[in-house]
């Protein structure tokens, strides 16, 4: 089996940076992974990434996904990823390629719609629309390579979301939920001392009111409030905070791995 990883690895030096080093390959789940992490590199950008072939296909995008339906977001391909990078939320040390911050926006599962049920076949037909089970990204979404373009890349794709239910122009969910899903913490706020790696299920943590929130905003498009931020509830909050500084050792999160 040719190692899908090469790339990965080869760019990095994984005794400088606590990113996964690929060794470890995925546990079996029913519906493949996605994860959306917001890197502060050289340029902020939202890494996108859906597991197929036990790897995730990634993609940068520059500006983050939109709800609009009428907005297509620039989506560069990227090296496929290892599977464990979807839990991996931290800093990236200075010298190392993509150094900066990482939090991980959102996550959770994934599901080819069409075409066929490959989804490697579909990817390399250039077009996919699959439906998305996270905590701020719902619904049918595609991407669909550019193709005929004179500028020589060859790694160009878009980011779009279909017309839904959670199809929405009003609400810009980068704007409104800025946070890691998994510690809170904003994408400025991530330093070495509060980085860990959550191992936790995604089943276990409440359900997401974005889905809600976004129906609801379309529904009252003549209110014209100003939009609120998504601040998790106090209860949410305040269970993870103090669950982690209060609790004894073994109850905490799986500690942050040191990977070398
Ligand atoms: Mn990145």
């Amino acid at each position: 089996m040719p190692d899908l990883l090469k790339k990965y690895k080869q760019m990095r030096d994984f005794g400088d940076t606590p990113e996964p080093s690929g060794a470890k390959t995925k546990k079996k789940t029913k519906l493949p992974l996605f994860v959306i992490q917001k890197h502060d590199a050289t340029r902020l950008h939202y890494d996108f990434r859906l597991e197929m072939e036990g790897v995730l296909k990634s993609w940068a995008v520059p500006k983050g996904p939109s709800y609009d339906p009428s907005i297509k977001r620039l989506a560069m391909m990227t090296e496929d990823h290892p599977y464990d990078y979807a839990s991996f939320e931290g800093v990236i040390p200075a010298d190392n390629y993509g150094a900066g911050n990482v939090i991980i926006w959102d996550q959770g599962t994934w599901e080819l719609i069409e075409p066929g049920d490959d989804p490697v076949k579909a990817l390399a037909g250039g077009k996919l629309t699959f439906r998305l089970y996270g905590k701020k990204m719902f619904g049918e979404w595609a991407l669909v390579k550019i193709k005929g373009r004179s500028t020589g890349k060859d790694n160009e794709w878009l980011l779009l979301k279909h017309r839904d239910a959670y199809a929405n122009d009003k609400v810009d969910v980068t704007e409104v939920a800025p946070r890691s899903v998994v510690s809170n913490l904003l994408v400025e706020e991530v330093g070495p001392e509060n980085v860990w790696i959550s191992n936790r299920k995604a089943a276990s943590r409440k359900p997401p009111t974005l889905a809600s929130r976004l129906t609801k905003t379309k529904k009252t498009t003549t209110a014209k409030r100003p939009p609120r931020r998504a601040t998790p509830s106090p209860a949410a909050s305040a269970r993870s905070r103090s669950s982690r500084a209060a609790a004894p050792r073994s109850a905490r999160p799986t500690p942050r791995r040191r990977l070398r």
